[in-house]
């Protein structure tokens, strides 16, 4: 089996025992990006095939002595390009950062360094991660790997496909109203947006900062786990860290069963808009974790109906408060021969920014406006809290709920490009979760007909990623969807 294929944990296993060698892991995966990368397009900077390999020697030559392995030692992994990495180019898909070198690592990429990972470069996404598709990225597209017509979700698009086309064994992403998890689904992998708190933004390129949280994005429900036991930590420098304890989620995925467990089903996932065969597989899914011994109960979360409304003003808010700093001053792109300071700002600002980004910061600075700030931002959030308390209520009686992912398989490139409403309905069931900072995974649960996959999500109570973990470990061993891999043509 050629090594490109192997799960996180598995390459692990090899590297540890020293079967492989991290030269070895460096080079198959550097031949499979160059095979693939030009039809995929999961990367906007990579790291420099000699600088790699060099690494990779120096990584070999000193664990000749003693054999001490760390769990991220020679992983071959991927970054979203809103994560900063210290000396490597952070555009975040965007003109305004094109040419950005953070001074410094995010809290994330710290544990990751330490342990000698290998970056493998830094993954497309939407312009500030504002987005479904990955469409709306400064330097194209990223294609499904299932089929190269189709987008990859968003908007950590470039993850999703380099986990999928095998262009690194596990990636990071972030998720403000379902970027992780919308992208694993139409990539056919996994991904985890884990509980607002759980893992420190310190050094993630801040879009909606009330809802932004980073996760991993993976072949397996256990290499999720093994990466969220490396970033989850209290971090004092994002103040919304949380000081919880942080068991060995891997110990989660060992069980095979689903007992004891209440699962609900809301009726509100699975209503109009809702594509059948998404539909079917997924109530498939639902049916397996029964087998598997979860009770169902059906539920009802009835003000998750005005999710997408409170979640297009929270995160245009946010939006439009967080991007002020891009004003050509201290960084980022700078327009040149503008009349006088002023113009300056506004030539930057015209030209650094593309249109959906633009779109959020004007929407975002109305809703914040004087006299409509409480009309609108404050009744949004007013609105989210009745969110909250709906699923505190539904969780009074159930430990997870399931629902689908995305309302339909992966859509064609260009196809909701014209149509912003159409593209943020996509983010119909994965927003609820985002706005009450739940965990939520997403899990490969079938195809459709025309072969593209579709995901299965799993929501949990805050600081529960174990109990999310065990039951979408258990649905995944319980089936097969994970064997079945793209033929990238
Ligand atoms: N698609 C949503 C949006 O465009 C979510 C993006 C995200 O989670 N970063 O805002």
């Amino acid at each position: 089996m050629s090594l490109v294929k192997l799960s996180l944990q598995e390459l692990q296993r090899l590297f540890t025992c020293g079967e492989i060698s991290a030269f070895e892991i460096a080079r198959a995966y550097l031949l499979r990006i160059n095979q693939v990368e030009p039809k995929i397009k999961a990367y906007i900077t990579l790291t420099p095939k000699d600088q790699l390999l060099a690494q990779a020697e120096a990584l070999d030559r000193s664990l000749k002595a003693w054999r001490k392995t760390e769990p991220m030692m020679a992983m071959p992994l991927a970054i979203k390009d809103n994560i900063c990495t210290e000396g490597v180019r952070t555009t975040c898909g965007s003109i305004m950062l094109e040419h950005f070198v953070p001074p410094y690592d995010a809290a994330v990429v710290e544990p990751l360094r330490q342990q000698r990972f290998f970056l493998l470069g830094k993954t497309n996404l939407d312009e500030f991660a504002m987005g479904s598709s990955s469409e709306h990225s400064a330097f194209g597209p990223t294609k499904n790997p299932w089929k190269l017509t189709h987008s990859p979700g968003g908007s950590s698009g470039g993850s999703a496909a380099a986990v999928a086309a095998d262009e690194c064994v596990a990636a990071l992403g972030s998720d403000t109203g379902g970027s992780i998890r919308l992208p694993a689904a139409a990539c056919g992998v996994v991904g985890l947006k884990p509980t607002y708190g759980r893992v420190s933004r310190y050094g993630l390129v801040a879009f909606a900062s009330s809802l932004d949280q980073i996760g991993p994005i993976t072949k397996t429900v256990t290499d999720a786990a093994i990466l969220l036991n490396v970033l989850a930590k209290h971090d004092p420098r994002d103040s919304t860290s949380a000081t919880v304890p942080v068991p060995d989620f891997t110990k989660s995925t060992k069980r095979k069963d689903l007992k004891k467990l209440k699962v609900g089903i809301p009726q509100e996932f699975f209503t109009d808009g809702l594509d059948t065969e998404v539909e079917r597989t997924v109530r498939e899914a639902i049916a397996e974790l029964e087998r598997l011994g979860a009770q169902l109960c059906d539920i009802s979360l009835p003000m998750t109906e005005h999710a997408i409304a409170a979640y297009y003003l929270i995160a245009t808010a946010e939006a439009s408060s967080n991007l002020a700093r891009y004003d050509g001053v201290k960084y980022g792109f700078r327009s040149k021969e503008t009349r006088d300071l002023l113009d300056m700002y506004c030539q930057t600002r015209a030209q650094g920014f593309g249109p959906e980004v633009k779109r959020r910061i004007m929407l975002g600075t109305y809703a914040l406006s004087a006299g409509y700030y409480e009309a609108y931002y404050g009744k949004a959030q007013a609105v989210r809290t009745l969110i909250r308390q709906d699923f505190d209520a539904a969780f009074q009686e159930v430990d997870l709920i399931a629902t689908p992912v995305m309302p339909t398989p992966a859509f064609p490139l260009g196809e909701k490009l014209k149509d912003p409403l159409q593209m943020y309905l996509l983010d119909m069931y994965t927003i609820p979760a985002s706005l009450a900072g739940l965990p939520a995974i997403a899990v490969p649960c079938g195809f459709s007909s025309a072969g593209l996959p579709i995901g299965l999500q799993i929501m949990g109570r805050p600081f529960e990623e174990p109990l999310v973990l065990r039951a979408a470990s258990a649905y995944e061993q319980a089936t097969n969807w994970r064997k079945k891999r793209p033929v990238i043509r």
